[in-house]
């Protein structure tokens, strides 16, 4: 058994401490894979982590990382052998179980997804748990039955992770795609990912009204709390919208009338639990359906070293798109 390279959070008597570190391969958790980790990516929990601004890890020492793309070193599970190029997002890992932001990891076999024969290692961690949170949210909206033609899409957060993604892939699949942003900067940025129209992120922040002008059939939110509020409010008779975060706070002051009034649905997105074949189904229409022209404009690459200065800038709402952390 060997050592390898590390990012690790001890926790101590003046709070918790994130380093680089080498990290014993006898120290990691069970599992019956373990992998050579190639890539991972920032997440805005992975800022949490980091930072300690929440408490999303619930063991120490901990190497934080929700995400990676790998190769198999070795496996005692059947699905694996080694050499195979895999992905893995959440199940608790930088959580409960040690992350990504290492050389190695070890994990449950059931955990992995293949690496779509038409991805790069790279261009998978662009995507990352973000992107691949943004195609749940899509494909909640179309088990609703919902498609372009039924009106406009909203997505909020939109120049972050899981808002790049989804106006990107909203965008592709035909939706006049409102993108609503805290960020006027990044209006071309969002335009040259295929949004249609920018909304100031300040008109969905306003005290939520029981129900507003109808304004978009599809929506995915990225924001939670006011904003979500307001995005309910606006959504047209019978539509539907996918939360799948909470960048500006966990609550969520709305009424039922947009339910009862207007039969529009809101459906919950976790992409931690998800069980393997919607992952599966996930990481195909990814595949198929993002364009690598957008993935690469909204993807910036970082070292190790970097994550723990991009960490703040994260929970600050300050980063564009998606971070890729090079590791092997
Ligand atoms: P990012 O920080 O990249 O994106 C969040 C974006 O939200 C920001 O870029 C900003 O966009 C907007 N924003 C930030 N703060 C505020 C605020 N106070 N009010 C309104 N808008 C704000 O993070 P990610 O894309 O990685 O994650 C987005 C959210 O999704 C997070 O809450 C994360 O925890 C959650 N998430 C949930 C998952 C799940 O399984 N449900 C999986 C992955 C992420 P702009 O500047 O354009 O306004």
């Amino acid at each position: 058994m060997g050592s390898f390279r590390a990012v690790v959070i001890e926790k101590g008597e003046g709070g918790q401490r994130a380093a680089l570190a080498t990290f014993d391969e006898a120290d990691l958790m069970e599992g019956d894979v373990t992998v050579r980790v190639t890539h991972s990516t920032l997440n805005y929990k992975d800022g949490l982590a980091l930072t300690g601004q929440a408490p999303v890890v619930r063991r120490f020492p901990m190497i934080p990382g929700i995400d990676f793309a790998g190769i198999v070193e070795t496996s005692d599970h059947p699905d694996w052998k080694p050499g195979d190029a895999v992905v893995l997002n959440g199940w608790g890992l930088g959580e409960t179980h040690l992350g990504s932001y290492a050389e190695k990891a070890r994990v449950k076999g059931e955990w992995l997804v293949p690496l779509p024969a038409s991805l790069t290692p790279h261009q998978a961690m662009a995507i990352g748990t973000a992107g691949y949170t943004a195609m749940l949210s899509v494909l909640a909206l179309e088990r609703h039955g919902l498609a372009p033609g039924a009106g406009p899409a909203v997505v909020t957060g939109a120049a972050g992770g899981v808002g790049s993604v989804a106006v990107a892939l909203l965008a592709r699949a035909g939706w006049h795609v409102l993108a609503v942003t805290g960020r006027e900067q990044e209006a071309e940025y969002l335009r040259g990912l295929g949004a249609a129209e920018i909304l100031p992120r300040d008109e969905l922040a306003r005290p939520p009204k029981p129900l507003a002008k109808e304004r978009w059939a599809a929506g995915i939110d990225a924001v939670g709390s006011t904003t979500l509020a307001n995005v309910l409010s606006m959504t047209r008779y019978g539509g539907a919208v996918a939360a799948c975060g909470l960048a500006a706070g966990m609550d969520l002051p709305t009424s039922v009338a947009p339910f009862i009034l207007r039969g529009i649905a809101l459906y919950g997105i976790d992409s931690v639990m998800a069980p393997p074949a919607l992952r599966r189904e996930a990481w195909t229409r990814l595949a198929r359906d993002l364009d690598p022209a957008a993935l690469a404009a909204m993807t910036t690459t970082i070292g190790l070293d970097r994550v723990f200065e991009a960490a703040p800038e994260i929970l600050a709402g300050r980063v564009r798109g998606r971070t890729v952390v090079e590791i092997g």
